[in-house]
C-alpha cells in the first residue's frame, strides 16, 4: 500500500477476476494489489480450493471479508422472502457490503482506492460497480484491453491454473444454494455436495 493510495481487486472465486489477478500480476507488477474474496460462507469447498491455487501463483494471501451477519440473519430480517432475480437483497448484504464496510473508514481517512473490477471487453458494463465516491476509482483493465473470454481462458492456462473445478458442473461461483442456478446445476449439486443441496431444500 503506497502513500495514500491503495489498489485493490475483488475476487469471485471464478474464472474472470482470477484471470484479472494473473494479468494485473503480469503487466503491472509495479502495483501493489491487495486481493480480497467476500465469503459468504455458503461457499463451495472447489472455490477455496482454487483461491489456494491462485495465491501458490500469486505468491501472496488472499483477504477473506466476511459479512458480519450471515444469510440466515438477512432471511430474517427479509421476513423469509427468498432473494429472487427482482430482489436480489443477497448480493447488495453479503457481497457488496462488506466490501463497502473495509474500504469506508479508509475513504474517509481520505485514502484514494484503486478498484479492479473483471468485466471484459465482449460483456457490457453492469451495473453495482458504479462508485458514489471520487476517491473510489474503479478501473477495467479488460475492457480497456479488449479481453475477451477466449482472452480471458489463455491468461489462465498460460499461468497453469486452469479453471475451478466447478466449472465442469456449474456456470457459476457463488453460494452453493444460489437461486439463480439452472434446474440441471442443482441435480448436480445434490450429487456432489447432498449437504449442500440439504441446506438449500431447507430454505424452500
Ligand atoms: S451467489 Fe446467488 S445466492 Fe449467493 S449472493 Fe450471489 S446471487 Fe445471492
Amino acid at each position: 500500500m503506497a502513500g495514500n493510495e491503495m489498489h485493490v481487486l475483488g475476487l469471485s472465486g471464478g474464472r474472470d477476476s482470477a484471470a484479472l489477478a494473473v494479468y494485473m500480476r503480469q503487466h503491472h507488477p509495479d502495483i501493489e494489489i491487495e486481493y480480497f474474496f467476500t465469503d459468504t460462507g455458503k461457499e463451495l469447498p472447489e472455490v477455496y480450493e482454487y483461491l489456494g491455487r491462485l495465491e501458490g501463483f500469486l505468491g501472496q494471501r488472499i483477504r477473506k471479508l466476511n459479512p458480519d451477519r450471515d444469510f440466515d440473519f438477512w432471511l430474517k430480517q427479509y421476513n423469509d422472502f427468498l432473494p429472487s432475480a427482482q430482489t436480489r437483497w443477497c448480493t447488495r448484504q453479503l457481497k457488496l457490503r462488506p466490501f463497502e464496510q473495509w474500504v469506508r473508514p479508509l475513504l474517509e481517512e481520505g485514502k484514494k482506492i484503486y478498484s479492479y473490477v473483471a468485466i471484459r471487453g465482449d460483456e457490457e458494463y453492469r451495473e453495482g460497480y458504479s462508485s458514489k465516491d471520487k476517491n473510489l476509482i474503479i478501473k477495467l483493465p479488460f475492457k480497456e484491453a479488449g479481453i475477451d473470454k477466449a482472452g480471458v481462458l489463455d491468461i489462465l492456462e498460460g499461468a497453469g491454473l486452469g479453471l475451478p473445478h466447478y466449472y465442469s458442473w456449474r456456470t457459476r461461483s457463488g453460494c452453493t444454494f444460489c437461486f439463480f442456478q439452472q434446474k440441471i446445476e442443482w441435480v448436480r449439486l445434490m450429487e456432489r455436495h447432498p449437504e449442500a443441496f440439504e441446506e438449500a431444500k431447507a430454505y424452500e
